[in-house]
């Protein structure tokens, strides 16, 4: 008679080994600090080219504008 949640075993989907019961994730830690890691780098990449168009814009429109206001 247990009441409590069936500790149910799981493992990693990545490289197989067995995953805390506390874990809800699909991968164990090694694997997900992995893929935080890569995820970071392409969020990274991608802020930076985003960031920097963004800049090179704001950059740019304060150069060529400012003549309508005054
Ligand atoms: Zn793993």
């Amino acid at each position: 008679m247990s009441n409590n949640k069936d500790p149910e075993i799981r493992y990693c989907k990545k490289c197989g080994c067995e995953l805390v019961s506390t874990n809800k994730h699909k991968l164990c830690d090694n694997c997900r600090r992995e893929r935080n890691a890569n995820i970071r780098n392409g969020v990274l990449g991608a802020v930076g080219t985003v960031g920097s168009i963004a800049l090179f814009i704001v950059t740019k429109g304060k150069h060529g504008g400012g003549g309508t206001k005054a």
